[in-house]
Parts: C-alpha cells; sequence; structure tokens
C-alpha cells in the first residue's frame, strides 16, 4: 500500500458504519472492514443493528475482511476494484476445492478469487508507521484478523472480528463450538488482551448491542 507523497502525516479517521463495517481513510487511501449491508441472521443472531448509513463502494482501496464468514463478508462481491488483504490460510480455506469451514459461503465471495490482493501471514503494518495494524488472530477461522488503528483524539482501537461475539465472550473466553481450533482462538484472545495492555486500545465488540448503541455513527466519525 502507497502513501501519499502530499499528506504522508494525515490525521487517520475512523467511520462506523454498522456491525463490522468501518471505513478507515488515512492519507487518500479507503480501508474498508468487513461490508455487511443486509440482514442475513442464521449462524449466530446479531444483536446489534445494520448499517447507518449508506456507504459508497466505489473507489476504495482495500477492504479488509476479519473473517470470510457470510455474515462478515457480506457485499464484498460488490466491491470492485479494491485490494483484498488476508491471510493466507483464510485464503486457502475460502477458495479450497471443497470449502468445509463452518458459515463459509464460496458464492458470497466468489469474486475475491481473482481480485488484487496482499496476501500475509501473521501481522501487517499497513502504512508502515505503526497507526493501522492488522494482526492475526486465528482460531474463529483459520485466518481471523483484527484491525488496530491508532487515532490522533479517540486514542487506539481494536476491531476485534468474532474475537469475541459479546462482551461476556471476552469476561469468561467463551470459545464458539463452530471455531475452527478453540486451543488457537484462546492463544489468539490471549495475544489481543497484550495488545490493548500493552497500548490502552479499546477493544470494539462488534456484535454487541449496547456497544453498537453507544458508538457515534456514519456520518460523524472517529479521529
Ligand atoms: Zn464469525
Amino acid at each position: 500500500m502507497h502513501q501519499s507523497e502530499a499528506a504522508p502525516r494525515d490525521t487517520a479517521r475512523l467511520t462506523f458504519v454498522g456491525h463490522a463495517t468501518t471505513l478507515v481513510e488515512m492519507s487518500g487511501t479507503r480501508i474498508l472492514t468487513d461490508p455487511v449491508f443486509r440482514h442475513r441472521f442464521r449462524m449466530l443472531k446479531r444483536r446489534s443493528a445494520m448499517p447507518v448509513g449508506s456507504l459508497d463502494l466505489h473507489g476504495l482501496d482495500a477492504v479488509v475482511l476479519s473473517h470470510m464468514h457470510f455474515d462478515h463478508v457480506g457485499v464484498a462481491n460488490e466491491v470492485e476494484g479494491a485490494t483484498l488483504i488476508i491471510q493466507k490460510p483464510e485464503y486457502d480455506a475460502a477458495f479450497a476445492e471443497s470449502v468445509v469451514t463452518p458459515g463459509f459461503e464460496p458464492a458470497l465471495y466468489s469474486k475475491l478469487k481473482d481480485a488484487k490482493r496482499v496476501m500475509i501471514e501473521g501481522d501487517r503494518d499497513v502504512f508502515g508507521d505503526g497507526r493501522v495494524r492488522i494482526i492475526s488472530a486465528p482460531g474463529h477461522t483459520p485466518g481471523h484478523q483484527v484491525l488496530y488503528v491508532d487515532l490522533e483524539n479517540t486514542g487506539p482501537i481494536v476491531l476485534s472480528g468474532d474475537l469475541y461475539h459479546f462482551a461476556v465472550s471476552r469476561e469468561k473466553r467463551r470459545v464458539p463450538s463452530f471455531n475452527v481450533d478453540a486451543d488457537q482462538s484462546l492463544k489468539s484472545m490471549k495475544r489481543v488482551e497484550s495488545l490493548l495492555e500493552e497500548t490502552g486500545a479499546e477493544l470494539w465488540i462488534e456484535h454487541e448491542l449496547a456497544w453498537f448503541e453507544q458508538l457515534k455513527k456514519s456520518p460523524s466519525y472517529y479521529d
């Protein structure tokens, strides 16, 4: 990902669009997370309401999906031209000849197979200045990841994906039965908790309605 020469130290801005859907903007680069724009309840009921604002899906630079579950992939097929940043184990599981991961629905993300992509294994500092970092947190799915964003006024936050579904899952370190690897899930929780402790970042638990309700929503934003 290149950095705009005109404004290399722009303030990062994060707009919450709903559920796990956010737009992260920095230095003229627009990154969309988990583009969920429609109701699709099944595997796990979402407590938070659906998107609160609309979002132009054109002209995005990158899409970062926490994982490929149908309720996080959303309308990824409609996001054209953006670079997919994905963990290799997630990509391999999602596009395997026979897809066996629970909650993966290949038809929903079929167009991502040949999308421009940055395949990563482990953590990635997106702009090279530590402010937007993808943190590998496997276990829920083979290549689940969370996103750390350090905002100048708000401070650092971590978008948890499905590391925890609810506040109580964090309290009790609950591992859902459909996670692909319970042991790995617990290790990922530990790792992210250490990051939170080190950085003082706030954890956004996106299936949690109470959390959803108190957030500033699009078109307001965090910076
Ligand atoms: Zn999930």
